[in-house]
């Protein structure tokens, strides 16, 4: 009665974090295939499974760029079953577009959006055989929101969205289930190889306003962003246990509940104005704007000659502090 489950990229942060939650699950209804490129790097996960290792858990080889492992994967895998599939391997590409190239920037679609391609295209067809299945995407709230300097990741997940929004319908007639996972920011190597990377970057070919704008005004928030709204990869577990348990499993699920004013603020104006002019402020004004904001409350709320005044509740965070700053 166990669900074979196969996730992708467990040798780190949230692929991890999956197998070992599934694993170690108390009534033992996950059999979990962790899978990496490279088994040299399987201690992490081993020693983080303990005994669930070789009971509950067991390693295969797998890269999600190479059509020959991921078919010799999953032909290793008994009738080539798996009930539960998550798509977990990914990476990040941060930077202004004119400093990258176009191979970092196809990496980034290859492993983001044609690697879970490609392995829901090899374990689809026994899912819809058998007419049931789950398959899990860890996409991003850069999937549904687009971040300034984050332009090629964002399209990735924006892109794998849109190829699961459109499956999910089909494979709702097979009895076959389609979850993406949106979490925000996660302290996992990929927040280090992200800082990392930039540091050593030099972006030729970006002009010097750009790059100051980048490193200036984009880099120390996206620093804050991380250490004040950074969930950890077992969280990120957690809620995919969630998903994968609950009766309905829901299409969309955000990690962060700090993220849902943000896809709030796309459908709340559906011409988009909203949403850029918003990460605008937020991105240039905000620092400015907080201290106007400060003076203000400080010395007792004085508006100038001929300007509105403007009550908002509700302003620490979201919706309100979005209104606030644009305003
Ligand atoms: P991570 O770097 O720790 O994990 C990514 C894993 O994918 C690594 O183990 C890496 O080896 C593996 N991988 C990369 N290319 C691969 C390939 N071709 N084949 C197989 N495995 C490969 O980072 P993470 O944060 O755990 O990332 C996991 C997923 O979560 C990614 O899809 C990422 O886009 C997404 N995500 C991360 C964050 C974050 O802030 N950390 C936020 C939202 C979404």
């Amino acid at each position: 009665g166990q669900k074979v489950v196969l996730i992708t990229g467990c040798s780190s942060g949230i692929g991890l974090a999956i197998a070992v939650t599934l694993a170690r699950d108390e009534m033992k209804r996950y059999y979990v295939i962790g899978t990496m490129r490279d088994l040299k790097r399987k201690d992490k996960l081993v020693e983080a499974a303990g005994d669930a290792y070789g009971k509950t858990l067991s390693l295969l080889t797998l890269d999600v760029c190479s059509d020959e492992s991921v078919k010799q994967c999953v032909d290793n895998i008994k009738d080539r079953h798996i009930d539960i599939l998550i798509n977990n391997a990914g990476v990040g590409l941060v930077g202004p577009v004119e400093g990258l190239s176009m191979d970092e920037m196809m990496a980034v679609f290859q492993t983001n959006f044609f690697g879970a391609v490609r392995m829901i295209k090899e374990v689809m067809p026994d899912m819809k055989k058998r007419q049931s299945g789950h398959i899990i995407v860890v996409s991003s709230a850069m999937g549904l929101q687009g971040v300034v300097f984050n332009d090629v990741y964002s399209a990735s997940k924006f892109a794998i969205e849109g190829f699961c929004e459109s499956l999910a319908v089909q494979l709702l007639k097979f009895n076959v289930t389609v979850s993406m996972i949106e979490p925000g920011p996660v302290h996992t190597e990929f927040e280090m190889k992200m800082f990392a990377d930039v540091s050593k970057k030099e972006y030729a070919g970006t002009d010097p306003e750009t790059l100051h704008h980048f490193r200036t005004y984009y880099l120390p928030s996206a620093m804050n962003i991380f250490q004040g709204l950074g969930q950890s990869p077992e969280h990120i577990a957690k809620c995919t246990k969630k998903v994968i348990e609950s009766p309905r499993p829901p299409f969309r699920n955000l990690t962060n509940p700090l993220y849902t004013p943000i896809v709030a603020l796309k459908y709340a104006d559906e011409t988009g104005s909203l949403s850029v002019h918003t990460f605008y402020h937020v991105l240039y004004n905000l620092g400015g704007v907080m201290n106007t904001l400060t003076i203000r409350y400080s010395s007792e709320i004085m508006a100038a000659e001929g300007q509105k005044v403007v009550l908002i509740t509700g302003c620490s965070s979201g919706i309100g502090l979005a209104i606030a700053v644009m305003l």
